[in-house]
């Protein structure tokens, strides 16, 4: 097999209409501020992609921001609200909330869903302005958390509610009516859009101080001339995604033929988050023995591309946070590989994954077995 793509957890192909879509635009010249003809085609532009990805997450009644990354959306969520204020934040969080300023971290347990109880006892000792922030879904575990009940507490402490949904939109269906919270964070190239377009869904009675200043562009929330042809592709995106929701069910069962696998294969395999809901895209296995680095070596070889949960910019391998928060043993964490799924996986792809996998393992244990035998 030529090259299987099996990291879609850090990024996904972009799909033909999007491409088709942006190439549309792409070339022309699109300033959504500009009062003339051709800016007034941007401007409807990127007013349409914001219905349609307000219609992602049932939010046509909140106010749609669009940033460049997930990133940049989580970090004008956390510091938007101004100095001063407490942020409580799951240990499970992405680097990209665990590292504003002022951030206390919420426990969670060995499942890797944030602890409710510890959040309360946390939020009735605090004074003062709390903004409280839990992924919808992991990006490592795929572990899906609580956040209704979340955001419930939150508010009854008069704190406000943010989600970081850039795994979850496009894999379970996401409604920030029913979840309650006031902020929420997608990402585009995690549901087969553009890099370069996010956004923040914000409850339109709030009020964020912006990271870039500037122009009043995005209603004052972010300065600086809109990625329009990444736009029009989150927008396309957006609404396929929703379509897309409907095949959710074949990559579970395809997730779930890989771990049923391993786990006949090697019996102590772990499966993280396995006891608790988690995204039907998102495997992540320790292999016994094998530290992950050398995994990842093995796959690329083979043209497959996986990934260490905690794989950093930097392209190390660090121990995951996220298994550090749920008291995985630093041994067990180290052998911890992401396996995570797309629309367009198929069945040989996961048949030639496994081989890969149990030819690792086995080569690793029988040379094991030797060593002690000698
Ligand atoms: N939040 C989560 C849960 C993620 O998995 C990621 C990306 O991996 C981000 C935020 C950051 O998104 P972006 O890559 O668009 O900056």
């Amino acid at each position: 097999m030529d090259r299987v793509f099996l990291d879609h957890n850090a990024t996904t192909p972009l799909a033909p209409q999007v491409w088709q879509a942006m190439g549309e635009v792409a070339a022309d010249p699109l300033n959504a501020s500009s009062v003339h003809g051709f800016g007034r085609q941007a401007h409807s532009i990127v007013e349409g992609a914001r219905r349609e990805v307000a219609a992602l997450v049932n939010g046509k009644n909140k106010r749609v921001v669009f940033t460049s990354c997930g990133t940049e959306a989580n970090n004008l969520a956390l510091g938007g609200l101004g100095e001063g204020v407490t942020k409580l934040v799951s240990a499970a969080e992405h680097a990209s909330v665990l590292k504003t300023r002022d951030v206390q971290l919420i426990p969670v347990d060995a499942d890797g869903v944030v602890d409710l109880v510890a959040l309360e006892r946390m939020l009735a000792n605090i004074q003062g302005k709390v903004l409280v922030s839990v992924m919808l879904a992991n990006n490592e575990t795929g572990v899906i958390q609580p956040v209704a009940d979340v955001a419930r507490i939150a508010h009854q402490y008069g704190a406000l509610m943010h989600t970081d949904a850039v795994q979850a939109v496009g894999k379970i269906e996401v409604d920030i009516e029913q979840l309650g919270v006031d902020m929420m964070t997608l990402s585009a190239h995690k549901i087969n859009g553009p890099q370069g377009a996010a956004a923040l869904i914000v409850n339109k009675s709030l009020q964020l101080v912006p990271l870039l200043n500037g122009g009043s562009q995005e209603q004052g929330f972010r300065a600086g001339t809109q990625n329009v042809a990444a736009i029009q592709g989150f927008g396309v995106a957006a609404k396929l995604a929703a379509q897309r929701l409907k095949t959710a069910h074949d990559i579970a069962t395809l997730r779930d033929k890989l771990e049923s696998n391993i786990k006949v294969h090697a019996p102590q395999a772990v499966i993280f988050g396995s006891n608790v809901p988690r995204l039907g895209n998102t495997s992540y296995v320790s292999m016994p023995g094998v530290d992950a680095q050398m995994q990842l070596i093995h796959f690329d070889l083979l043209g497959i591309a996986v990934s260490s949960g905690a794989a950093c910019s930097s392209g190390k391998v660090e121990t995951s946070h996220v298994l550090q928060a749920m008291g995985v043993e630093k041994n067990i964490a180290q052998t911890a590989l992401r396996i995570s799924l797309g629309s367009e996986t198929t069945i040989e792809e996961v048949d030639y994954f496994l081989k890969g996998w149990t030819q690792l393992y086995d080569r690793s244990h029988d040379k094991h077995n030797q060593e002690k035998a000698a």
